[in-house]
């Protein structure tokens, strides 16, 4: 059987482990999750494990990056399996600390993230998430002080703003990008596609197929805005709300007019029913 990692649930007991890989000179990559663990979590930690002796994915669900209206009581929390998906991966250290570690009374500092975390996209439709996301990811580089930290491209815009958050803030380590992991119809695997029902689930990968579609329409040569108001239109029918659908440059994610400006990122955000989805791909 695997050997389960070792798991720490304060600052003392992670200290004390990163000390001793320190100690021995090793490399030491950082995963962030918030748990609910599918193949896309698991394959930012075989990659970690690629570029790194020692790997510590952390398993905290920020309260800081959830609205009232949003799920944060109701987020799945799946504690044994991700631990057992772990062990078989050989994943060294599983850093989970409360909130009452992550945010002790008194806690009253948050970064308010610019750039890439203020371009019009999910910034305008969660107001408060880069500040959260920013605010708990500089505090786990800091305590674990990794060499590597390893995010995905399913949150495209996440991995934007937390690239240009460490270099803004001189954090000694590389921000990794890891492409989406995908179900076998195209939808971006996501902890939250449990709560989508049989008929939404069906639907689901109208989003990257259209968004594939709409690379494709670009790539020949069709204008920017016609190309996204077809995608538009294709998303709507199927049954979504939008939220946005657009494309931008790839690195700043400033709007763009078209593609000579690039590289081109497509981002959409859609709601089916009580679920909100997100995808991108490069066009
Ligand atoms: P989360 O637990 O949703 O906060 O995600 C933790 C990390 O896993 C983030 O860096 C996400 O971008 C990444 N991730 C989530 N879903 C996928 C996926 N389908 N493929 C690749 N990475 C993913």
């Amino acid at each position: 059987m695997a050997r389960r990692p070792s798991v720490a649930r304060n600052i003392a007991a992670l200290r004390n482990s990163v000390a001793g890989y320190r100690k021995k000179g090793v490399t030491v990559a950082l995963v962030p999750t918030m748990g609910a663990l599918h193949d896309g979590h698991l394959s930012l930690v075989r990659a970690a494990r690629k570029k790194a002796k020692r790997v510590v994915v952390s398993i905290f669900v920020n309260p800081a990056q959830f609205a009232p209206t949003e799920d944060f009581s109701t987020y799945p929390r799946t504690w044994s399996a991700d631990i057992a998906a772990l062990a078989a991966l050989g994943v060294d250290l599983v850093w989970a600390p409360s909130a009452a570690v992550m945010y002790p009374e008194g806690f009253s500092t948050r970064l308010e993230p610019g750039g890439p975390a203020k371009v019009g996209l999910e910034d305008r439709f969660r107001p408060h998430f880069f500040g959260g996301v920013t605010t708990v990811v500089s505090k786990l580089f800091i305590q674990v002080a990794p060499d590597i930290a390893v995010f995905g491209q399913k949150d495209y815009q996440q991995l934007m703003v937390v690239t240009r958050m460490a270099r803004d803030l001189d954090l000694p380590l590389k921000v990794v990008g890891i492409p989406t992991v995908r179900e076998k119809d195209g939808l971006a695997m996501s902890s939250r596609n449990v709560y989508l029902s049989p008929p939404e689930r069906a639907t689901a990968p109208t989003l990257y197929r259209t968004l594939k579609e709409c690379a494709t329409n670009l790539r020949s040569g069709q204008p920017l805005e016609r190309a996204l108001s077809g995608a538009r239109a294709t998303i709507e029918q199927a049954g979504f709300a939008i939220d946005y659908v657009e494309a931008r440059h790839a690195q700043s994610l400033a709007p763009i007019a078209s593609l000579d400006e690039g590289p081109v990122r497509l981002l959409v955000a859609a709601r089916l029913g009580r679920t909100r989805l997100i995808d991108n791909i490069a066009v």
